[in-house]
């Protein structure tokens, strides 16, 4: 689609810190947006219907599929989670810079569709930062964090497809480095 290059989908393994780099991105630039999720994951402790996710049974997850209202899905650790279509379509017809944050999976197809997205792969500063990020979450069971783990390392080893790296060390200063990859993205093409 026309527009696509106000797209940034933000991956990396999970535990990498997504969500924090992007919540700091957007505090400091509120104009940028971030679609909502649908998923079918319990909403963990804190967490809100539309804000966090849009939480939904796996018949309607099912019935969002068959209806072509997702642009892309994934399977991850027992659940569903999927970008709703509207969610992207809208922001990019008003040419507003709109992020994704999503899995790996999730990179590749969108890479597929909308060619002029850019991918940015977040690092962590290594594995066992990683897994002492996962354990700090303090919501999940054991079998789920190795099961999380095993997942991140697949997930580091498709980096090179990205479009841009970032080792998120410390997420103002990644934050930083995000917002200047958009600038340049959206500056470069106007
Ligand atoms: P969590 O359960 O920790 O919120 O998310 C698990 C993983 O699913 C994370 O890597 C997260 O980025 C990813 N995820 C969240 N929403 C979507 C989505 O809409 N599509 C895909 N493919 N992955 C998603």
């Amino acid at each position: 689609m026309a527009n696509d290059k106000y797209l940034f989908v933000v991956s990396g393994a999970a535990g990498t810190g997504k969500d924090s780099v992007v919540k700091a991105l957007r505090e400091a630039h509120p104009e940028i947006e971030k679609t909502v999720s649908a998923t079918t994951r319990a909403p963990r402790p804190g967490e809100q219907e539309g804000v966090d996710y849009y939480y939904r049974t796996r018949e309607q997850f099912q019935q969002l599929i068959e209806n072509d209202q997702v642009v892309e899905h994934n399977f991850y650790n027992g659940n569903y989670y999927g970008t709703l279509r509207e969610e992207v379509d809208k922001r990019l017809a008003a040419r507003k810079v709109v992020v994704l944050v999503i899995d790996v999976h999730g990179a590749a197809n969108i890479r597929r569709m909308f060619p002029g997205a850019t991918t940015v792969f977040l690092l962590p500063p290594s594995v066992e930062e990683l897994e002492r990020r996962l354990r700090g979450r303090g919501t999940e069971t054991e079998d789920s964090i190795q099961e999380r783990l095993a997942t991140a390392r697949q997930e580091l080893a498709q980096q090179d497809k990205f479009t841009l790296k970032l080792v998120n060390d410390q997420v103002d200063t990644c934050a930083d480095a995000l917002y200047q990859a958009i600038c340049q993205r959206i500056g470069a093409a106007e």
